[in-house]
């Protein structure tokens, strides 16, 4: 059961346990590439599994949730559109009344509930609140604010954390990766699986850790130049954003909003890694153990270990105020003025 699922045994281990007495909903709330729609789709399948998935091979129903054929698993999904509106939310009411095909029961999965408009939740508010006994909805989503708190307040709540690396690392070593791109690409990820199956053939993984670990030798206290330092970054950014979701089977709208999300995970893992140096830098003159050991160290011992302490606190700062949506060049270029001031 959830072998397809990297990492997160706490959260597959509860999920066993709930199939045994399902509740009417779930919410999978976590960050972007982690594994939340993987996991919802292997909680279906033991949902739908008439041996709760426990067994050696795949049964039939195991085997059409894989090829995405199973009768009794209906994946709302944006279709082309801005956001899943009213209309969409009456047809999922209307076959939740519906009896299930094949199975005991029927799942919803909804993996971009967050675009659910405001109506649309409320049309759908009723089936979450009443259960049948044969419907489970399972939405998945980045964050509970996206979803009105009457939709919330009817789910289960499963929060989803990032994947230690060495657990992709794992997963990517497994999978034939070699072993020193498995490190580069777990690395890179910043404990999102997603993000590094995304990029496993890509050639520029090295390069992009490297790039941000070579950023505080070329940092200036003038804005202009940590301007121009800024949009370099981006341009390191979004290019491998774009090839870590192009190999995926998604719409232009989806390729769109993935590509969004990669961007932002990978100027937070970036940022992370620039975080790791100063760190570094900290730790090697407090006789700590390093992050990283590939780094020159006559660079880490020049700048004074009170310093790299507040620029690595600057720099999760940072990473706060990205997630809170602050323009992202404007952050940058202050970021990397205050690290060199
Ligand atoms: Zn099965």
């Amino acid at each position: 059961m959830f072998e397809s699922v990297i990492g997160h045994a706490r959260v597959t281990e509860m999920l066993i346990r709930e199939a045994l007495r399902p509740a009417n909903s779930y919410l999978f709330v976590g960050a972007s590439s982690i594994g939340k729609a993987t996991v919802a789709t292997e909680f279906a399948r033991v949902l739908l599994c008439p041996q709760s998935a426990d067994h050696e091979e795949d049964c039939r129903s195991c085997r059409r949730i894989r090829t995405g054929n199973h009768p009794d698993l209906i994946e709302i999904g944006l279709e082309g559109r801005q956001s899943i509106g009213v209309e969409q939310a009456r047809n999922i009411v209307q076959t939740a009344t519906m009896m299930p095909v094949e199975s005991e029961t029927k799942v919803f999965l909804i993996p971009e509930a967050g675009m659910l408009t405001e109506q649309a939740a409320n049309v759908l508010l009723k089936t979450l609140e009443e259960p049948t006994g044969s419907t489970i909805f399972l939405l998945v989503t980045e964050s509970e604010t996206d979803l009105p708190s009457t939709v919330n307040s009817r789910c289960r709540t499963i929060h989803m954390g990032r994947v230690p690396s060495d657990l992709i690392e794992r997963h990517l070593l497994s999978e034939g990766v070699e072993p020193g791109r498995a490190t580069a690409l777990a690395r890179v990820s910043g404990g999102r699986p997603g993000v590094a199956i995304g990029l496993i053939t890509d050639t520029e993984i090295d390069e992009f850790r490297t790039n941000w670990l070579r950023l505080p030798g070329r940092l200036s206290e003038r804005p202009g130049e940590a301007a121009l330092l800024a949009a370099e970054v981006e341009a390191w950014v979004a290019p491998l954003a774009g090839r870590a979701v192009s190999g995926s089977d998604l719409t232009k709208d989806e390729r769109q909003r993935e590509e969004r999300r990669t961007t932002a995970a990978l100027m937070e893992s970036g940022l992370e890694i620039l975080a790791t140096w100063y760190a570094d830098a900290a730790a090697i003159q407090y006789g700590a153990p390093l992050r990283n050991t590939d780094l020159p160290l006559a660079e880490l011992t020049a700048i004074s270990p009170k310093r790299a302490v507040r620029n690595t606190e600057l720099i999760l700062e940072a990473i706060a105020d990205l997630n809170a949506n602050l323009r992202r060049n404007l952050l940058l270029t202050n970021l990397f003025t205050n690290l060199a001031g």
